[in-house]
């Protein structure tokens, strides 16, 4: 880089040299310097609102705001100085004026960015007490809760609904003390263009959203002596959950994890990794079927619920391509009801069966008409991998002492393809590695496919078996989805395998996981650890293909029969509706 591209400054008496078009958020950061933030995230809403991230510079009126001012060269720039220091806690004693402050009762306690900086500026009252606005609480959804008493209009929800998601479900109505964030026609979550991906509860600094909360309905199936509890776990909440009892990012907890679902009292724990491997088992053999008889191409993966929402909304005459495949934790939970309720001769109708996921639209899948067999619902309850961190902490479990445990037989032993399906690019890798061998009808040793790995939100790849040539596309985020789906509207897309993450890098990166804060998402690639996490997991696994793994083998030869069969279809498969009735 030519030194005229660089520029040097000073910031709090330390010389920085940053690139052009650097900000002084960003050149702060380079020598150590934290300025606080509020509205701003990374990436996505970068508009210099809250006025948070104030600085002075020597010889300019009124203050710079750091997150978008561009660093130049002979800058003097203070970040604490004490002018700038009794602005900021102006600027949160009038946030907190228009503020519900029930903090002990908020989920985010704990770990909410107003809260924190409150304390870091020494808030300890409010002054401006004055006239609040109150909102009513949106909770007809059933996958997330607004509550708008606790916004702050930092839009952090609005920006990555909007750019990231490219939804634009909700936005910033009215002006003045009436602002605040809606849908349109001011209608709920639940009946406007919302896929339930809940990105905007990751943004949000505050308590404004959350999931809708299942624990009470756990812990009261948990104490009921006639029912037969059964937990199963999806692989991205082992590469988590250690971040809500303070372990690095991408802490493989999985010992602990099963250790800590025993303690709380359910009766079998299963790992969804398994269920993911059956999913395979179904979705590489579907995928076989169509390529061979080249029909319904490209198939389009099923298993993300707020991506199928979306392709319901707004690609009705496409839902074709989408495999017919139920989700693994949707699959598991009617083999759990079926297939294990009768080898261990238990009442279906006894067993409530839960699932720890990643994800909030999972709530909403579960509660779908179609995901039951002969009456029999296949998961009663999601709960996210927050709500379950809340209840080791309700049942007093020290969570890091724990020793580790392993999954319940029979269904216990997961392949590492299972264990990718968590991350962007992790299904279609999985299904590939079975696909091909079935394809070529031998056990294929060279089964990594490194082209679809990666945080890009598109990736491509061409893949040979065969002899014959697979095109294969990876998208994570609606609007990559979007982009690929206009594409084959307009016949202009040759794929012949399509998966779609409703979450910027999958399911690792879902709205049920810890969220992070602004500060360290901007410093911290935290999809890249989690992923690798899950990556580790697949490399020291002793078998990697679901058709290898033997607790499959097991269940089609003791029920299923045969991957894409009738039985496995009457259990595992399901359709999709271009109409509303989803909406709830
Ligand atoms: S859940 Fe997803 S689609 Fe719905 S408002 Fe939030 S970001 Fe937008
Ligand atoms: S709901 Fe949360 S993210 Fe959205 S504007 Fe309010 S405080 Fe910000
Ligand atoms: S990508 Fe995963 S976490 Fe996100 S909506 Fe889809 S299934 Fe849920």
């Amino acid at each position: 880089m030519s030194e005229n591209e660089m520029v040097t400054l000073k910031i709090d008496d330390k010389e920085v040299k940053v690139k052009k078009g650097t900000t002084i958020l960003q050149a702060a950061k380079q020598v150590g310097i934290d300025i606080p933030t509020l509205c701003f995230l990374k990436d996505i809403n970068e508009v210099g609102d809250c006025r948070m991230c104030i600085v002075e510079v020597e010889g300019r009126k009124g203050f710079a705001t750091s997150c978008i001012q561009k660093a130049e060269d002979g800058m003097v720039v203070h970040t604490h100085s004490p002018a700038i220091m009794e602005s900021r806690r102006v600027i949160l004693d009038l946030i907190l004026s228009n503020h519900h402050r029930d903090c002990l009762t908020c989920s985010r306690n704990g770990n909410c960015e107003l809260q924190a900086l409150a304390m870091k500026f020494n808030v300890q009252h409010v002054e401006f007490e004055g006239e609040m606005t109150e909102h009513k609480i949106d909770d007809k959804s059933p996958a997330i809760v607004r509550d708008f008493n606790k916004c702050i209009l930092c839009r952090r929800c609005v920006a990555t609904c909007k750019n990231v998601q490219q939804i634009g479900a909700i936005d910033c109505i009215k002006r003045g003390f009436e602002s605040c964030i809606s849908t349109a026609g001011d209608n709920s979550l639940a009946d406007v263009n919302c896929t339930f991906c809940g990105q905007c509860i990751e943004a949000c600094p505050t308590g404004a959203l959350k999931e809708k909360e299942n624990i009470k309905d756990v812990w009261r199936n948990l104490k009921d002596p006639e029912i037969y509890t059964v937990v199963q776990t999806a692989p991205a909440v082992r590469v988590a959950l250690g971040e809500e009892f303070g372990l690095p990012i991408g802490t493989n907890v999985v010992g602990k994890l099963v250790s800590s679902l025993k303690s709380l009292g359910f009766d079998r724990v299963f790992d969804t990794n398994t269920g993911a491997d059956l999913t395979i088992m179904e979705e590489a053999n579907e995928f076989v079927e169509r390529f061979q008889k080249q029909e319904g191409l490209p198939m389009i993966t099923s298993c993300c619920p707020g991506w199928v929402r979306f392709a319901e909304k707004n690609y009705p005459d496409l839902l074709d391509h989408l495999s017919t495949c139920k989700s693994p934790h949707q699959m598991f939970g009617a083999m759990i009801k079926s297939y294990f309720a009768k080898k261990y001769n238990i009442d279906p109708k006894k067993i409530c069966t839960i699932s720890v996921m990643p994800c909030v639209a999972k709530k909403f899948e579960c509660q779908r008409e179609e995901m039951e067999v002969d009456g029999i619902r296949d998961v009663d309850y999601v709960i996210t991998t927050r709500e379950l961190s809340r209840m080791i902490k309700q049942a007093n479990i020290e969570f890091t002492d724990l020793s580790d445990d392993v999954f319940d037989e029979p269904m216990g032993e997961a392949t590492g393809a299972g264990a990718i399906f968590g991350t962007t690019g992790g299904v279609m890798e999985a299904a590939l590695r079975t696909a091909a061998d079935v394809i070529e009808g031998k056990d294929l040793d060279k089964f990594e496919y490194k082209a679809v790995r990666g945080g890009s939100g598109r990736k491509e790849a061409t893949i040979e078996i065969a002899g014959k040539k697979i095109k294969a596309v990876v998208v994570s985020g609606l609007n990559n989805a979007r982009t690929v789906m206009e594409e084959i509207k307009a016949g202009k897309a040759d794929y012949q395998f399509v998966e779609v993450m409703a979450c910027p890098g999958g399911c690792i990166m879902g709205g049920g996981q810890p969220i992070e804060s602004s500060k360290v998402r901007r410093e911290v690639d935290i999809r890249e650890l989690r992923a690798d996490a899950l990556y580790t997991i697949d490399e020291k696994s002793v078998i990697r293909k679901a058709h290898k793994s033997p607790v499959m083998k097991q269940m089609y030869a003791e029920f299923l029969q045969k991957p894409d069969g009738e039985i496995a279809h009457k259990y595992l498969h399901t359709k999709y509706s271009p109409v509303k009735k989803y909406d709830i």
